[in-house]
């Protein structure tokens, strides 16, 4: 058996463990599935992205995202999105644009599951258009001072890993991508940051919050990759993001496909299997086929990423229909579940809560359409 091989039945193994019930009662309680987390980065998931000389599992994106893919299967979106935290804003800006020093403070955390990284990108004014953020860093002393606020940031409450995209400099006429700027920072070493959380719908395990920044001083050692070179660096971080969640809800929603297929061929309505019907069938057997095209488009685009080939088509196409596909997918298993769908002990519906998101975030389906418009078809720029 190979080595992947391996981590893969280990990874099917935790299903015992943490089972259908874990899930929803973390997401009912809002709690974080801390004890999913360690068992996580004992098996080496936390790290599957930090080199082996950092003592991580170091292994390819295409493998990672179908990693993330199966994790997801097992047990849904937050642990898929957890997976995708430490391995797609922890382990992979870290070791494409870090310092050596930064490297040092931030690997280990990776692999205890101490880290909780997380990327504040929106803002509440600017939304989907990130170069409109107007958090800004201003040089001060021997560092920045920051101010500003975030919005919806994942896991921003527990984090030791967090990057912030700032402004370091005005956009110059026709710039607006120059003058961005990254910075990585463990928020407990810093005064002035404060995060409220979110009463939200999805990711309830993880939670989202409002991070405000007041003056929070941050040394020139904090910025992560090149100061002003912030745009160029996010949109690698936003590929990896885009493939990383579509394999989320691409595996979530084969979850919830197996779940009414179950189902569809043991409710007996009218004297037969529910599923004996055409009309109960088709939707499943669509959303099979969408889910299985959607996969081949992002696992392509990890492959090229992998050979260090552009994949932002792969990366935004995956999303668009991962996120398409696993919501026809969602609402299939909702309609065949009836009534039951409607009972949280079910956890039909918080999977289909969690999918919802991705038809939103990290990019909304509308901005995926946008960019294939204007950078694949050549269209003229609709904003
Ligand atoms: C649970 C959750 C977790 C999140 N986690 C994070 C996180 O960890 N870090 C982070 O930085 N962000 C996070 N986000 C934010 C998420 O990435 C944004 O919600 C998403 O990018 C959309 O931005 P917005 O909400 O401001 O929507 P807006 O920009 O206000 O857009 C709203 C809608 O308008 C439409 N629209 C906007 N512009 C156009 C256009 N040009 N053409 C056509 N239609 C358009 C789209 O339908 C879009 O959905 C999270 C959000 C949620 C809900």
């Amino acid at each position: 058996m190979s080595e992947f091989s391996l981590i893969e039945e280990t990874v099917r193994e935790t299903a015992k463990r943490f089972t259908e019930r874990y899930w929803i009662e973390k997401d009912k309680a809002a709690q974080f599935p801390k004890e999913f987390l360690d068992e996580a980065a004992r098996l080496g998931l936390t790290s599957l992205l930090v080199p082996a000389e950092y003592n991580g599992v170091n292994i390819k994106v295409g493998d990672y995202v179908g990693l993330v893919r199966l994790v997801s299967s097992l047990h849904g979106v937050a642990a898929g999105d957890l997976l995708m935290a430490y391995n797609t804003f922890g382990a992979h800006p870290l070791f494409t644009l870090g310092s050596n020093e930064q490297k040092r403070k931030f690997a280990e955390r990776l692999i205890t599951g101490e880290a909780n990284p997380c990327v504040a990108v929106t803002e509440p004014a600017a939304g989907s258009d990130t170069l409109s953020v107007s958090t800004v860093a201003e040089r001060s002393g021997d560092g920045y001072t920051i101010r500003g606020r975030k919005i919806w940031i994942t896991m921003s409450h527990i984090t030791r890993q967090m990057i912030l995209v700032a402004r370091t400099s005005s956009p110059q006429s026709g710039r607006r991508s120059e003058g961005l700027t990254l910075f990585l920072i463990d928020p407990h070493e810093h005064s002035g940051i404060r995060t409220s959380r979110i009463d939200d719908i999805a990711l309830r395990a993880l939670g989202s919050c409002e991070v405000f920044f007041e003056d929070v001083h941050v040394p020139r050692e904090a910025v992560l990759g090149e100061e002003g070179k912030g745009w160029r660096a996010l949109t690698g971080i936003f590929n990896l993001e885009r493939l990383s969640t579509a394999s989320i809800s691409l595996g979530t929603a084969e979850l919830l496909l197996s779940k009414a297929v179950e189902h569809a061929k043991t409710r007996v309505v009218f004297g037969r299997p529910i599923g004996a019907n055409q009309a109960v069938q088709f939707p499943l057997a669509e959303g099979k086929v969408w889910l299985e095209a959607a996969w081949r488009l992002v696992r392509d685009g990890a492959e090229k990423m992998d050979r260090g080939e552009e994949c932002a088509f792969e990366a935004n196409g995956g999303a668009l229909l991962a996120a398409k596909s696993s919501n026809m997918v969602a609402d299939a298993a909702m309609q065949v579940f009836g009534g039951m769908a409607f009972a949280q002990d079910t956890g039909i519906e918080l999977h289909w809560r969690n999918l919802r998101l991705f038809r939103v975030g990290p990019v909304p389906e509308e901005l995926a359409l946008s960019y294939v418009a204007h950078n694949i078809l050549k269209l003229p720029r609709s904003f």
